[in-house]
């Protein structure tokens, strides 16, 4: 076990130190901006949308590592990914940090399972979620930045 914690330990540690699909997108479809008051992480989202799936997807911004990782783990996932099956992820990922018992089966998460140990420190869970939630409202079609508190 202490293996796998290190191991996700490593790969929190990558992301946050090269960020995937950290940039600003000139020809996004649409950008939102996310904050997370409690750390002082702020993200900007960008979607290119074709029809209903995420052509493209990337962020820019500066936040903790755990706020960095997530969102370069996420811009990952969702690339190519439809507007339902982002809405799948976005609830299945918010359900592995939030709900009251730990994930049975978190190799089922893939990659992102590596953030499930963020579980045990409350106070960093919006930190994990704050780019989760401003896809969220993103692909629903908020203007309004997103704030976590
Ligand atoms: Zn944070």
């Amino acid at each position: 076990m202490m293996d796998l914690k290190d191991l996700y330990q490593e790969v929190i540690v990558d992301h946050n130190r090269s960020p995937r699909n950290f940039r600003a997108m000139a020809d996004a479809t649409r950008s939102l901006e996310g904050f997370n008051p409690l750390c002082g992480d702020r993200l900007t989202l960008y979607v290119k949308m074709d029809g209903e799936r995420v052509s493209d997807i990337s962020f820019s911004g500066s936040g903790c590592a755990i706020s960095t990782a997530s969102a370069s783990l996420m811009t990952d996932a969702m690339k190519g990914k439809s507007r339902e099956e982002a809405e799948k992820i976005f609830k299945s990922f918010h359900g592995m940090l939030t709900d009251s018992a730990p994930p049975a089966d978190p190799a089922a998460f893939g990659k992102l399972a590596v953030l499930a140990g963020v579980r045990e420190y409350p106070s960093r869970i919006k930190c994990a979620t704050l780019c989760w939630h401003t896809l969220h409202a993103l692909i629903d079609g908020a203007n309004a930045p997103v704030s976590t508190e």
